[in-house]
Order: C-alpha cells, then sequence, then structure tokens
C-alpha cells in the first residue's frame, strides 16, 4: 500500500504533567484540576490512532469528554474512572464524530443506560452517512485489513516509507498502528453506534453543581461539527481534534483548513491555562496551538493565491512551499515527516485547495 493509499486511509478514522499514574489499557490518568482527569492515549503517534478522554468528576455525576475507538478501550477507561467514583456518568460529549471518538459511546451506555450523548448538529448528521461510509469502508479489504497487511510486510522486511531500514521509532510505531487496526477490526463490526441524544449549534451550557461546563462551536477545522468543551472557573479546554499534538491530522474533504486558523485564534481567545489536545498532552502554554494556527494561516494564503492564478492541485502541490513548518512540526523525526507528509502535505492540501475554490 503506497503512502497515499496509507494516508488516504488513515483519515477514515508539551509539558510535564503534575500527577500521571499508568493503567491497565494504553492510556494514563493526568489530574488536571480538582475532579477533572486526562485519560491520555500512550500509543506513539502513527498513521492511525485512538483518542484522549477527560473525565469531569461534579458533585453529583461525571461528566466524559470523548469515548476512544472502541468500546473495549471505553471499558478500560471506565474501569480507571470507577476506581476515581462511584458517581454516575450523566453526559458523553463527543467532540467530533469520527470513529476514534465515538465508538466507545455504547460501553457508556451500556453501562449508564440514562446517560445522555451531546455533540454539534453535524455530528448527528454525519454519523449516521458520511460516519457509516467511512466505518464501511474501515473494515472493508481495502480499509484496516489492507492497512495492517501493508504495515506487517514493512515490518517482516525492515523497510521505512523513506527508503533504508526502519529506525526504532517507525517499528514501534508500525507494531502500534498494527495493534490499534487489529483492535478496530476485532470489536467494531458488532459494535452499536450510539447517536447524539443532544445536539447544538452554537453553544451549550451544563451546570452540574459548582461547576460550569460551556460546550461551543467555534467554527470549522478538523470537522466541520468540531465543540470545544470549556472549563472557565479551572481555566481548561478541552479542544477535541482542532488541536492534536505533535503534527495536525488532516482529512479531505472532511477538513477545512482554510477556516482552521481563524478556529484556532477563538480557541486561544477563551480564559485558559491548559489545552487538550484530542491527541497528545496536555498543553501548558500556547506556542504550539500558535505554531497551528501560523501553519493553517499559510496554507490557506498560498493555497489561495495558487488558486488564483488558476492553477491546479497538482500544480498547488508544487508551488506551495510548507517546508519550514515540516521542519517545525517533525524536526528529524520520521515518524513525524510521515504523519506530516501524508496529512498536512497530502491530504491538508487538497483539503486547502477545496475550500480555496468553494468560495471562488
Ligand atoms: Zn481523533
Amino acid at each position: 500500500m503506497s503512502l497515499a493509499r496509507l494516508c488516504l486511509f488513515a483519515l477514515l478514522l508539551c509539558a510535564a504533567p503534575p500527577a500521571a499514574f499508568a493503567q491497565a489499557g494504553n492510556f494514563e490518568l493526568v489530574k488536571l484540576a480538582e475532579g477533572v482527569y486526562l485519560a491520555r492515549r500512550t500509543e506513539p503517534p502513527g498513521l492511525t490512532t485512538n483518542a484522549n478522554s477527560v473525565f469531569i468528576i461534579n458533585d453529583e455525576d461525571v461528566v466524559v469528554v470523548d469515548a476512544t475507538l472502541t468500546p473495549g478501550a471505553a471499558r478500560e477507561e471506565l474501569a480507571a474512572l470507577r476506581k476515581l467514583t462511584a458517581k454516575p456518568v450523566r453526559y458523553v460529549i463527543n467532540t467530533h464524530w469520527h470513529d476514534d471518538h465515538v465508538m466507545g459511546n455504547i460501553a457508556y451506555r451500556e453501562s449508564f443506560p440514562g446517560a445522555d450523548f451531546v455533540a454539534h448538529e453535524n455530528t448527528r448528521e454525519y454519523l449516521p452517512t458520511t460516519g457509516l461510509k467511512n466505518r464501511q469502508m474501515a473494515m472493508s479489504p481495502g480499509g484496516y485489513p489492507g492497512f495492517i497487511k501493508a504495515l506487517r510486510q514493512r515490518l517482516e522486511k525492515n523497510e521505512s516509507v523513506f527508503g533504508g531500514p526502519l529506525d526504532e521509532k517507525e517499528r514501534a510505531t508500525l507494531a502500534s498502528d498494527i495493534k490499534i487496526g487489529e483492535r478496530y477490526m476485532a470489536e467494531n463490526p458488532t459494535a452499536t453506534v450510539v447517536l447524539p441524544t443532544v445536539t447544538l449549534r452554537e453553544r451549550l451550557t451544563l451546570y452540574r453543581g459548582a461547576r460550569r461546563i460551556d460546550i461551543l462551536y467555534l467554527g470549522r477545522g478538523h470537522t466541520s461539527g468540531d465543540i470545544v468543551v470549556h472549563l472557565p472557573q479551572e481555566g481548561i479546554v478541552v479542544a477535541g481534534d482542532l488541536v492534536i499534538h505533535p503534527v495536525p491530522y488532516v482529512g479531505n474533504p472532511q477538513s477545512h483548513p482554510g477556516d482552521w486558523g481563524e478556529t484556532l485564534e477563538k480557541l486561544l481567545a477563551l480564559k485558559h491555562t491548559i489545552i487538550v489536545p484530542g491527541h497528545g498532552p496536555a498543553l501548558r502554554d500556547d506556542s504550539y496551538v500558535q505554531l497551528m494556527s501560523r501553519l493553517f494561516s499559510s496554507m490557506k494564503r498560498q493555497v489561495a493565491a495558487a488558486a488564483a492564478r488558476g492553477e491546479t492541485l497538482e500544480q498547488v502541490r508544487k508551488s506551495v512551499d510548507l517546508d519550514e513548518f515540516r521542519k517545525q512540526f517533525a524536526g528529524d523525526s520520521r515518524v513525524r515527516r510521515a504523519v506530516f507528509d501524508s496529512y498536512v502535505l497530502g491530504a491538508g492540501l487538497a483539503a486547502a485547495y477545496a475550500d480555496a475554490t468553494a468560495k471562488q
């Protein structure tokens, strides 16, 4: 499977923490504030991925943000939550409709039949339509099964996408990506997809005892239905995949690089000391999100200028220069470079071109 094919498939889908404790399953719990915990995935960043969750423990109940890629992974996280509190889960908020944020919903519904599932109204629309098509494709021979086979071959042949033998991190990432794919195929073909029971368009505030939880739509970015969860009293913004560390995953046609930078500027304007990305560690300064914002602004500006000159997408791929960003996001890491090439230069430029030409 070529890198381009892998990229296409894959989207079918930092500061030190004060206290982190490992759990059964590939995640660790990080306390962000009193009663607020990040279940941070510890799989290495790769071409496929599982997503972070956040537990917000209130006076009487619990609000969960995002539910991981499979029911089993959600059950592992739920077991960790049970050790923190006996209070019931009342709401599960899905930041967007991608499988790695919603497929574990059913685990929460089984344990808490009265729980509500909150998402943007576009997520409610996409889950049974575009989401269904993506899941069918992920489960088809060209989806995860082909992806797993290609990665296994690369491991066996000891072959990097950049040529030559694999380095240690590429090897670990391939092994992790295979495990994620196998788990998806083992659990998701029979898993029930739980749709949102509460939707919002612009904002919704939950008052849970002394806790205030603002759920906000700030504009398009990773999808057209990204919501962020803002805890104004604690200064925490749970960003979903509007923020992905260490390299953003951009999908085509689902992402909107033309709007993403402005949406991130609105996110940065919220009162905060911590930003929790959909993937990666809790961020305690703004530099990474500012870098993402500059990347998308530059993409937008360059792609719009190229489209105005009448360039085709193939010409745009040659004329747009994001090398400086590639260095800043990926450094010397081959894994990060492969992810940047796949998601930013591959799918990202196509999505940016679609945004630019749609506005003409
Ligand atoms: Zn994600």
